[in-house]
């Protein structure tokens, strides 16, 4: 019920426009953000690379309406990517094809993520893209498959409650993609989408399972522990600490080295997990989203874990 309500927020110009304005829920947003500029996420990268901690970079925002405002995000991206680069951060950046313009037009948002994807292959950076709601599955997957065939650099979210996306990994495979599974964040009708815990937390581990098998030399081989420089990026974005353990308990098993997959977690979410799995050989990184434009996203937040209003009802109190 709560997730329902949290979702049709997420949505609705109408709450947008009242709730964002609260002092007391930004004070509340700032728990999961660090601000909302870059250089708020810039010196949040710089603490965390400090622990070891990688990160990716998105900036808060999707929709565009206007060809002039993609312009803007595009030019934005590239500051941020010349600024990792400058400082020496451990970052990269994550994007949405809706934030490039995808709803006003599918070639112009490719457009837009070649030049982003290739300024950061310049300069040694990978660039994710986020995947959005149903709608924009079917899209976001072709133009994805479209920029990777000529920008190995670009990676794919892929949302593991959508039935469709075993099918997906499945069609790509061939294009040996760096993938970031993710358990999915949006409101899906069951016709489309897994209702239950328990079925997303198995399909997670069995597409999980099926991406690191096909990312690393044979079962058994020798080469496994050595896994090649070139074997495609496998990202875990989630929280789910008896997922993550689960995940490494079986690569062990299988002889898949820490080195073949990676951790992603967000920012203010799960801090100690961070460090746990950081210390125990992981490779972690932390998403960092900023902007001004937070309030959808933090929706999204509140309805994964409803819990979370307790944060908006104690900033309430909070001076
Ligand atoms: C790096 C990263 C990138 C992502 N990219 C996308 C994307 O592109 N598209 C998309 O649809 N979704 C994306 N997501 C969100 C994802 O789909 C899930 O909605 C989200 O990660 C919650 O699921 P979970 O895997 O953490 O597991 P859950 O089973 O939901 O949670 C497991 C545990 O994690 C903790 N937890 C989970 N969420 C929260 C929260 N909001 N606040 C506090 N604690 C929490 C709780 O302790 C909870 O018990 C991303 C998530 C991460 C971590």
């Amino acid at each position: 019920m709560m997730r329902t309500v949290f979702l049709w927020a997420s949505e609705n110009e109408w709450a947008r426009r009242r709730l964002a304005r609260l002092g007391f829920v930004r004070r509340a947003v700032s728990r999961f953000m660090p601000g909302e500029d870059l250089e708020d996420a810039l010196t949040a990268t710089a603490e965390l690379n400090r622990a070891g901690l990688g990160t990716v970079l998105t900036l808060l925002g999707e929709n565009v309406t206007k060809r002039e405002d993609t312009a803007a995000v595009v030019g934005h991206y590239l500051a941020v990517i010349e600024a990792i680069h400058a400082r020496t951060l451990d970052a990269e950046v994550s994007v949405k094809l809706t934030h490039l313009g995808l709803d006003l037009d599918a070639s112009l948002a490719e457009a837009n993520l070649v030049r982003i994807a290739t300024r950061a292959a310049e300069l040694g950076q990978d660039v994710a893209v986020d995947m959005e709601g149903s709608a924009y599955t079917q899209r976001t997957v072709d133009l994805y498959r479209q920029v990777r065939a000529a920008h190995a650099n670009v990676g794919l979210c892929l949302q593991v409650y959508l039935r469709r996306t075993a099918a997906d990994l499945e069609s790509l495979a061939p294009l040996r993609p760096m993938i970031r599974l993710v358990k999915g964040a949006y409101a899906e009708t069951p016709a489309i989408a897994f209702a239950d815990k328990a079925e997303v937390d198995a399909e997670f581990r069995s597409l999980a399972q099926r991406l690191l098998r096909a990312a690393v030399p044979a079962a058994g081989s020798a080469d496994r522990a050595a896994h090649p420089a070139d074997s495609p990026r496998v990202v875990f974005g989630t929280h789910d600490r008896r997922l993550i353990d689960e995940l490494a308990r079986w690569a062990s098993t299988e002889g898949i080295p820490p080195a073949a997959y990676e951790f992603h977690l967000l920012y203010g979410i799960g801090r100690d997990e961070q460090r746990r799995l950081r210390a125990a050989g992981h490779r972690v990184r932390v998403l960092i989203s900023y902007g001004g434009a937070w309030f959808p996203w933090y929706m999204r937040r509140l309805a994964e874990r409803p819990a979370n209003v307790w944060f908006v009802v104690r900033s309430l109190f909070a001076r």
